[in-house]
């Protein structure tokens, strides 16, 4: 290896998505951590069977691929240790269950991710356990919410449909005075513009999925986490039997060595798009934190370092045609779940059909959009005609 370990701290994050997690000493020279594939791993005797010392014991719990992930996850967030988890999905379901058991609460944000309030009120219910929303605003107020069986609260910041910003070291604060955990999901940040751990938080999860695969072609989560809560979470994802595959970490792997690279750029597109937007006379409003108009833009300059891909765009109430007429025709923008990827995104959505703590009130329609890698002019130009057919709509 070389004399300094890329991971030890010296080093900015540009650096660290270069060097860390890879050893071409053990690979023959070969500069990347290639695709294992392997569930056997061999024993060389009987001593080294019963000592159990060995870096890898059975395939499930990782491999040589899905632990240079880690590696570079943990550098990034500053954290104890990382998990590699087959979804973003599964990070947040695993890294929940590593904090309850029967009898317990939870605290969810309001405007976290949908499927997570599926998971929460179908399947913890069942389990005993309790799930209560709270205004994502709130603050130290969440202090007022905490019950003494309330062991995790979970925040989404921004939250990924309506970006609100959350105080994580108030969150923080109020959690542990409680006895709780504060989970972050930060897949809309990235490491590299927001670090949960360091303002209080105790888990922090990510859709790898996202910015960090970056090309719309595999699945992939990670949880990072405190010393005192790593325990919890791998014994949580080892008694689940999670498994994510050396093919799915290679191109993980892949994408986090351009990660900064990207996020700059997607950043800057996003931001210049999103500024133009909110000059058009057709436009209600731009949901995007890093823009001064934003509610919680002073909480942003806070406590991020930089922004994402993603932000909302309102436009005024209209029909559900002038919405089709919006989307249908878009020659650039493509419609789907997700985000992350090189290619540019704009997705119609409904908060209001899932909010139960802070009700969305907000009048008229929301799309998200995600900025991909196409010529900013291009992009205005596109979203231009479809602000032109949204108007033509209305009337
Ligand atoms: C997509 C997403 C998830 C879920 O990730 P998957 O990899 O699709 O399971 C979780 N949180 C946020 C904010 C997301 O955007």
């Amino acid at each position: 290896m070389n004399s300094h370990d890329p991971a030890d701290g010296a080093f900015s994050v540009e650096t660290l998505l270069t060097h860390t997690g890879r050893s071409p000493d053990d690979q023959f020279g070969f500069v990347n951590t290639p695709v294992y594939r392997g569930s056997t791993v061999l024993f060389r005797s009987l001593a080294d069977l019963e000592a159990q010392q060995q870096r890898f014991l059975y395939g499930r719990a990782g491999n040589p691929t899905t632990a240079s992930v880690e590696a570079v996850v943990t550098a990034l967030e500053g954290a104890y240790r990382s998990l590699l988890l087959p979804s973003g999905l599964a990070a947040i379901t695993v890294a929940l269950l590593a904090c309850v058991k029967a009898g317990d609460d939870v605290l969810i944000s309001d405007s976290a991710y949908d499927p997570v309030r599926k998971f929460a009120d179908g399947f913890l219910a069942r389990m005993g356990v309790t799930a209560r929303y709270y205004d994502p605003r709130i603050g130290a107020g969440l202090a007022g919410l905490m019950q003494p069986n309330t062991t995790a609260v979970l925040a989404e910041s921004p939250g990924s449909l309506t970006f609100e910003v959350q105080d994580l070291p108030a969150l923080a604060a109020a959690a542990h005075a409680g006895g709780a955990r504060l989970l972050v999901d930060n897949s809309w940040a990235s490491p590299l513009y927001h670090r949960p751990l360091a303002l209080g938080a105790d888990i922090v999860i990510h859709s790898g999925t996202k910015m960090f695969v970056g090309h719309s072609d595999a699945f992939a989560g990670t949880i990072s986490t405190t010393e005192t809560a790593w325990s919890d979470v791998l014994q949580a994802r080892t008694l689940l039997g999670f498994f994510t595959s050396g093919d799915e970490a290679f191109l993980v792997a892949r994408g986090l060595r351009t990660l900064a690279i990207r996020m700059g750029e997607h950043q800057k597109r996003a931001l210049e798009i999103a500024g133009w937007l909110e000059e058009q006379a057709e436009v209600e409003a731009v949901l995007h934190p890093a823009l001064p108009s934003h509610p919680d833009h002073t909480l942003f300059k806070r406590d991020f370092s930089g922004s994402g891909s993603l932000f909302g765009l309102l436009l005024p109430p209209a029909p559900r045609e002038a919405v089709a007429a919006f989307v249908d025709h878009l020659a650039l923008f493509s419609m789907g779940y997700s985000w992350g990827g090189f290619e540019s995104l704009c997705l119609p959505v409904k908060p209001g059909n899932r909010r139960t703590a802070v009700p969305w009130t907000t009048e008229g329609n929301l799309f998200r959009l995600h900025i991909g890698f196409e010529a900013v002019d291009d992009l205005k130009a596109d979203l231009g005609r479809a602000l032109e057919r949204y108007q033509a709509a209305r009337r």
